[in-house]
This record gives C-alpha cells, structure tokens and sequence, in this order.
C-alpha cells in the first residue's frame, strides 16, 4: 500500500482526497490511497510523514512555510517561494516542490494579457510575484508589502491607477464574508479597464460580481485548484501522464 496525504489545519473540508483517488483508480494504482490529516502543529509535518510512511502529500494552509523549512531538499520555485505544497519521498529522502504558483498561471493560460495588479500580500499573492515579475501589489496595509523587494507596490490610500490587463485578487476578502478586497471605487476605476478579473477563492465573490458588472471575463481558484493538484499528481506518480485527462477527472470532483 502507498500511502498519500493532505496536511492542513483545518482540513475536512478538503477535496483532495477524493480528487487523487480517482485518478489512481483510473491509472488502475489500485494499492496507492490518499486520506487528510488534521495536522496542529507545523513543526512535526515531517515526523508524521514518516511515522505514517507516506510517499507523497499535499500541503495547506497553514503549513506551508514549515514544510519549506523541514523537507530535505527542496525543488524548483519553491526555493524562491520559501513555501512548500507538495511533498515527495524519493529515494529515503523528502523532497519539497511548490505546485500552486504553476497551477494558478496553467489555469489562465488561454488568456492574452500584459499589465497584471495583483490585489493581496500574503502566502498567495507572494508565490504568484514570482510568476508574474512584472506585476504590481496593491494591500489594504503596508507590513505585508516589504515582502516584495521587485514590485511596485501600493496601500489603497496611495495607489495611482493605471491599466491593468489582468487583476488577480489573491485575499480571504469574500472567502466567508461579503467584502471586497479593496474599496469599491478603486475596483470600480480599475475594471473600466481591464480584460479579467481572477480570483483564487473557490466560489463566486464580491470581486467577481463586480468584475461581472463591468463585462470582464471571470474566473474562480477552482481551475488553480485543480491544475496545481494535476502537477502533484505528476511527482506522486513516476510514469508520463495525460495531464488534460487527470484535470478533467479532478474537475468532475470539484463540480460534484
Ligand atoms: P494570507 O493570510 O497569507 O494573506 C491574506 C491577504 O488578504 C493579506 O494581504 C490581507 O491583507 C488580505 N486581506 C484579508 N482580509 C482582507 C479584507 N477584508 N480586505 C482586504 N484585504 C484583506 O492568505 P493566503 O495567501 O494564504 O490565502 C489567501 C486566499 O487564497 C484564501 O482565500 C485561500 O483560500 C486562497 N487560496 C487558494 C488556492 C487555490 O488553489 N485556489 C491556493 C492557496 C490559497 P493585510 O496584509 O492588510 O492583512
């Protein structure tokens, strides 16, 4: 049996489990499982992995930063990231990747765009920076912001608009409330401009009824979701796969 995981806190809510297995079942691994675990204390993510002997997890908030921290060897963006969602074991060694950063860009990728704001300064917003290298910050406050040497960046008192294409809303602004990430004259004047609003919350929010109104192309974190669990699902599994054919499976869970 191997054994594979999401570790989060909180995490029943979670919809890897059922997202993952339904792929192993298509690809017939019929011996590999993927459950949660509710995990409080960050700093004993790589004790319970190997405790557990698992050979691959997920990781969510608010472990992140601790996965980056205790892996063996971290790969790829990640190491810029400094913050880990995925772990492998390879070899007797644990290896940290970070997959949401790639997922977010492969699930806009039919869109044309040059000028990008992202709204938010927090984990998100810092792992989609180095993506989008060019793109400016805008945060309702200003600690968040020294986090984003390369950036041009703006509080909602100072931030002079100008034309963005694409405006990403990387905040929990409408996760569990009806607020907007910033105020609504700003997001008004920015949306008279732009071609798409991207959120990465799963369901549909203040921001993106707004963006609705203006006539711009939406989109919700549920396409992120799935394209940085369809590149887990690559490294969880040692062999080519067809990854338009694993997000479709994982698609099917996230509508159902
Ligand atoms: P953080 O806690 O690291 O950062 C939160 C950010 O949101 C901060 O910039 C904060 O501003 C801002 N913020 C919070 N509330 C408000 C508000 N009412 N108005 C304006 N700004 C606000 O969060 P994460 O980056 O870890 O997560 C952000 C969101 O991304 C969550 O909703 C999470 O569910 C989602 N997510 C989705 C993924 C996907 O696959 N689709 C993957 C990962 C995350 P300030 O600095 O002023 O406090």
């Amino acid at each position: 049996m191997k054994l594979f995981t999401i570790f989060g806190n909180p995490v029943t809510h979670s919809k890897s489990p059922r997202m993952y297995n339904i792929c192993f079942k298509k690809y017939n691994l019929n011996d590999y499982c993927y459950t949660r675990t509710l995990l409080e204390d960050g700093e004993k993510i790589i004790d319970v992995f190997k405790k557990l002997k698992i050979s691959g997890a997920s990781v969510t908030v608010p472990h992140k930063e601790w996965a980056y921290r205790l892996v063996d060897e971290v790969r790829g963006i990640a190491k810029e990231i400094k913050a880990v969602n995925c772990l492998v074991m390879e070899n007797g060694k644990i290896i940290g990747y970070n997959t949401d950063a790639e997922g977010f860009v492969e699930s806009i990728k039919e869109f044309n765009y040059e000028n990008v704001l992202i709204i938010g300064a927090g984990g998100t917003a810092k792992a989609l920076s180095f993506m989008f290298k060019n793109a400016d910050i805008l945060n309702r406050s200003e600690k968040r912001l020294r986090d984003f040497k390369n950036h041009k960046t703006f509080t909602w008192g100072n931030f002079e608009i100008k034309n963005y294409d694409l405006i990403i809303n990387t905040t929990s602004a409408g996760l569990n409330d009806d607020n907007l990430p910033a105020p609504k004259e700003i997001l008004e004047n920015l949306f008279k401009n732009a071609k798409y609003a991207v959120d990465v919350i799963y369901h549909e929010t203040p921001f993106q009824k707004l963006a609705k109104k203006y006539n711009l192309k939406i989109k919700d974190g549920s396409d992120m979701l799935v394209y940085q669990g369809v590149l887990q699902f690559e490294k969880f599994v040692d062999f080519e796969i067809n990854k338009k054919e694993v997000a479709n499976l994982m698609k099917s869970v996230i509508l159902s």
